[in-house]
């Protein structure tokens, strides 16, 4: 990471960086403190104070309504966004709570609503998952839009005369309006993480952001001049003009970089002596289906269906399920949909689980959920293989570990296919079906899986917490999380090496996959396809362009040799350097 040159330190924050690039522009606060004191009601004035309340709602949802009319075409994906705040307006969690807490307790709506939040938030601080633990943001955001309404704050309109960058607690969809304008530079938040929906927009946007910065806000007045550079995650107050000029020169090398990187997403992903490799797009939500084509990915190689039933009360049903696939299918035809089954369990505990395991990474997590749960397997199957004529779509299987489990869910999916087929419904009976390589046992019997399936994806994420028996959650340990670690490199060899005696695709799923460090020794490798977050891939195809295979080949035994994950790194830094030059990010300092 890079500091500000000449800056006092006293000026500078640290937070999160959630969207490349560098802002500089006049600070807009975009929320204000709102006080809500305690009232105590007498019997007559509950059954007024709950009007109030709903009449805030009504109003609340109203505004979002019109918001989300409003979007332009280009953003419209965001109408779930806002259509899933207009729900949780009602949602009993939070609607109906609060309701019944001004009655119990014959206490103000503000009061009540306040209360209501910090159990839902206490509820949330105990998902280990970050993706789930930040929906609860969204959860603030709209009780935070009902305590305005209540107070009769509404919101303004904004009508930026200059560059400006936004500071707030937390982006909610009205401020998507106010991002629209040419003039917002940048985006500061109070709250969030890297997986927060004010991250998810500020990138989709493409608007520099910090997140997670502490109190933020109390550090400005407003209207003063403030720099902030989104991939370092720093903010500087009060910028000197030798600080300005220095990122306007380190803004036009960014926005120059990322031109020239673009420029490669809609190229084949093939080396210089011809061998083509596979790039296809991680994604959670349907949402992400445009930015999957916008990255020039030839596929999804991983949707994670779990989102789909996590963080909700009652578990999504089979035309629910249908859709979502039978949408992704058609708007990704004819390239292929990977879509895995629930991975649910581990640091992904649906309401609907039990989820009180000592050791939840080595419990009843992902396959061993659904078989344990086979009717709920089913309904997932039965949507799955309904929604597969709509498309090129390929079954995943998490976390497998043996044969004969294996087996018991061929067993299952071929069940659902005679119950579609007598029910005298239509699907594809050649779906192709795979499974996640991510566990050591699965990799020693690879030779064997191979031959039950069509192919194997490799999930380093959980292939390394396992092999290196280091908890993927656990802070303690996560400086050991080496994803270059010689035994790593070694299974994942294991695989490939299985996958293609047998004649069937290796795809790798991890975030390794993503990591331009890791490309060379992946194509080494002979990865078939390399599936990654969208924005990723155009630097991936970049490089892929760059690289003869026959010379990663050769540098593979020289890898495979290695004692130690620094050792393997070093190598690759050598190896990158002499072959690459300004194709690697650190080329343009970002
Ligand atoms: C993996 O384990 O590498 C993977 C892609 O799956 P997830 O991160 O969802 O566990
Ligand atoms: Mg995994």
């Amino acid at each position: 990471m890079e500091c500000l040159k000449g800056q006092d330190q006293a000026n500078q924050i640290k937070g999160v960086g959630v969207s490349p690039g560098i802002a500089i522009g006049r600070v807009v606060l975009l929320d204000k403190e709102v006080n809500w004191p305690r009232r105590d009601l007498g019997q007559d004035e509950i059954e007024l104070e709950h009007q109030r309340f709903v009449r805030a709602v009504n109003g609340v949802e109203s505004r979002l309504e019109a918001v989300r009319d409003q979007l332009d075409s280009d953003i419209a994906e965001y109408a779930s966004l806002i259509d899933s705040h207009i729900l949780m307006l009602r949602d009993t969690m939070l609607f109906n709570k609060t309701l019944a807490l001004i009655e119990e307790e014959m206490i103000n709506a503000e009061w009540a609503l306040d209360k209501v939040l910090e159990k839902v938030e206490a509820r949330f601080a105990t998902v280990t998952d970050d993706y789930l633990r930040e929906r609860f943001q969204d959860v603030r955001q709209v009780a935070e839009r009902i305590m305005r309404e209540l107070a009769g704050q509404c919101s303004r309109q904004a009508d930026f005369s200059e560059d400006v960058i936004l500071v707030t607690r937390d982006l909610s969809p009205e401020d998507i309006l106010r991002m629209r304008s040419p003039k917002v530079r940048g985006f500061l938040a109070e709250m969030g993480g890297e997986t927060s929906h004010s991250a998810i927009i500020a990138r989709a946007l493409r608007i520099p952001a910090v997140v997670g910065l502490k109190k933020v806000a109390s550090r400005f007045k407003g209207g003063e001049l403030a720099l902030l550079d989104g991939s370092a995650g720093l903010v500087c107050l009060d910028p000197s003009p030798h600080d300005v000029d220095y990122y306007r020169q380190k803004q036009l090398r960014f926005k120059q970089y990322n031109k020239e990187v673009a420029a490669f997403a809609h190229l084949p992903p093939e080396t210089v002596d011809g061998l083509r490799v596979k790039v296809e797009a991680n994604i959670e939500m349907v949402d992400e289906v445009d930015q999957v084509h916008e990255y020039g990915a030839g596929g999804i190689g991983l949707f994670r269906s779990e989102y789909l039933y996590l963080g909700r009360d009652i578990l999504p049903d089979e035309d629910y399920l249908y859709d979502v696939y039978r949408r992704i299918l058609t708007r990704m035809a004819p390239l292929p949909v990977t879509i895995r089954t629930l991975d649910a369990g581990g640091d992904k505990i649906g309401s609907w689980q039990a989820g009180d395991e000592a050791n939840p990474a080595l419990g009843l997590r992902a396959i061993r959920y659904s078989l344990s749960e086979p009717d709920l397997f089913a309904v997932q199957l039965r949507a799955l293989l309904r929604a597969s004529r709509h498309g090129r779509l390929r079954i995943m299987f998490p976390m497998i570990s043996s044969s004969c489990e294996l087996d018991r869910v061929i067993e299952i999916l071929n069940e659902v296919k005679k119950d579609l087929y007598l029910q005298g419904v239509n699907f594809d009976p050649e779906v192709e079906i795979g499974i996640m390589v991510e566990v050591p046992s699965a990799v020693t019997m690879a030779d064997v899986l191979a031959r039950q399936v069509d192919f194997f994806s490799i999930g380093t994420n959980d292939l390394i917490q396992y092999a290196l028996a280091i908890d993927r959650v656990n802070e303690h340990v996560s400086h050991m999380y080496e994803p270059l670690h010689p035994a790593v490199i070694r299974l994942i060899s294991q695989v490939v090496e299985a996958g293609h005696l047998a004649g069937i695709e290796v795809t790798l799923c991890g975030e390794m996959a993503g990591d331009p460090t890791c490309l060379p020794l992946l194509l080494g490798l002979g990865v078939d396809v390399v599936s990654m977050h969208p924005r990723a891939i155009p630097l991936i195809k970049k490089i892929i362009r760059s690289t003869v295979a026959a010379e990663v080949e050769l540098l593979l035994p020289d890898l495979l040799s290695c004692v130690s994950g620094k050792e393997v790194r070093s190598r690759l830094s050598e190896f990158i350097q002499n072959n690459y030059r300004d194709d690697f990010p650190g080329g343009a300092e970002q």
